[in-house]
């Protein structure tokens, strides 16, 4: 008989204050708000793969707050405040990051974030004002409309937009920068740890692993926080995105990010290659799945349209493909709630969580503050 536990084990290695589930730029993010707050706190984060694999780890790397269509969008389905939420806190969220992990840390560069406006949503246009105005007081003249851009191919008709204080960064070394940051504030991370079940026994969370060794380890903490976005069951609906990245392109004069048909395909520079993705409005359907996986039709649609968007003397080769899966809530906004007896989650981030990532982690400090859970 006897435990599958030491003394030692279950005194210092298997009981903490906060356990954290995902460790994808959520997990990590909330775990340095939690840690800079309760510096005395113990704090551990569950993520399930080696190398954190969802969609932090897989995106295109948009330092982005929202481009005009997009906003446009967000204001007529939920509303100008709702709209002005996401802005605020991607602008925000943006901020804490750059300043916790320094902008050479994870290769932040303020190149420009630019969108093609068809000719069929040229109206937009006409509604800039209404978006400058909406987002004035924390990014000034965020839209701006007189500009010209290189070495991207325009239809007559079609206009550029810019938005000002966008750029873009390295996804791997932000989630590098920020998993060493956690973990100089003492926060640690147990990596191919999948977590199971999860209970309430008196006042402690159970949370049983896998163990391979042993059968099944049994965790406890007083606080758990669910940030595992698209694999998180209830409430996220699963959307897969496609991505590719060229070789290096020898006449490629584009640098920045580019916004295509409404924020569903999306482009942008790293070094001399481009990174493309998007097409999942090809097959909504086919992509809301949590399996990473090569799309065809939606690739091939990426591959031809790329010569399309690019002024280019001839088609760019294809160095890589994959995929990543993001988190939909239905209103567009992400969850950080409390669900009950210091169960918090905070999930949901849909496209565009790199931004709001610093502000996400905030909120849930805030919400533990509120509450008084700690
Ligand atoms: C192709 C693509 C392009 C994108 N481009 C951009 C962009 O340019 N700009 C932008 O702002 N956003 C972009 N996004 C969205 C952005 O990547 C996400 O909003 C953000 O990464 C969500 O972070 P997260 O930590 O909530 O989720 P994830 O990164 O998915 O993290 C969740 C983690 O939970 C882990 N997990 C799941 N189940 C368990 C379990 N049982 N036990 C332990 N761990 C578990 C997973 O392995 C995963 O690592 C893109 C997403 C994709 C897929």
């Amino acid at each position: 008989m006897g435990s599958k536990v030491s003394f030692w084990e279950k005194d210092a290695l298997l009981s903490y204050d906060i356990i954290i589930v995902g460790g994808g730029i959520i997990g990590m993010s909330v775990a340095a708000s939690l840690a800079e707050r309760w510096p005395k706190k113990s704090i551990l984060i569950f993520e399930r793969s080696l190398v954190p694999a969802g969609a932090s780890t897989r995106n295109a790397g948009f330092a982005c707050f929202g481009s005009l269509t997009e906003v446009l969008s967000d204001i007529d389905t939920i509303g100008q405040d709702g709209a002005r939420f996401l802005l605020e806190n991607r602008w925000k969220g943006l901020q804490i990051t750059r300043k916790r992990l320094r902008d050479q840390n994870i290769g932040f560069e303020e190149l420009g974030g630019f969108e093609v406006i068809d000719s069929d949503v040229v109206r937009a246009l006409g509604r800039v004002d209404e978006v400058n105005h909406l987002v004035g007081d924390f990014i000034p003249s965020y839209i701006q409309t007189k500009v010209k851009l290189d070495g991207v191919r325009t239809d007559q008709g079609q206009k550029i937009v810019s938005m000002h204080g966008e750029g873009q960064l390295h996804s791997g070394k932000l989630m590098r920068a920020l998993e060493a940051y956690c973990s100089e504030k003492g926060v640690r991370f147990r990596t191919g740890a999948s977590v199971g079940l999860i209970e309430k026994v008196n006042d402690r969370f159970k949370v049983q692993l896998d163990d391979a060794i042993r059968d099944r380890v049994t965790f406890s903490s007083s606080i758990l926080i669910d940030c595992r976005n698209a694999f998180s069951n209830s409430d996220i609906e699963p959307g897969r995105g496609q991505v590719l990245l060229t070789e290096p392109i020898s006449d490629l004069k584009f640098r920045g990010n580019l916004h295509i048909d409404e924020g569903f395909y999306y482009l942008r520079s790293v070094g001399s290659r481009i990174l493309f993705g998007g097409g999942r409005n090809l097959d909504f359907e086919g992509e809301q799945v949590q399996e990473f996986g090569l799309h065809v039709p939606i690739q091939s649609a990426l591959d031809n349209r790329i010569s399309e968007i690019l002024d280019l003397k001839t088609p760019p080769k294809i160095d890589m493909r994959w995929s990543g899966i993001m988190g939909f809530t239905k209103d567009k906004r992400p969850i950080v709630r409390l669900e009950h007896d210091g169960l918090l989650r905070a999930v949901g981030m849909g496209g565009m969580g790199i931004a709001l990532a610093g502000r996400i982690g905030e909120m849930v400090k805030e919400l533990i503050e509120e509450k008084q859970l700690l």
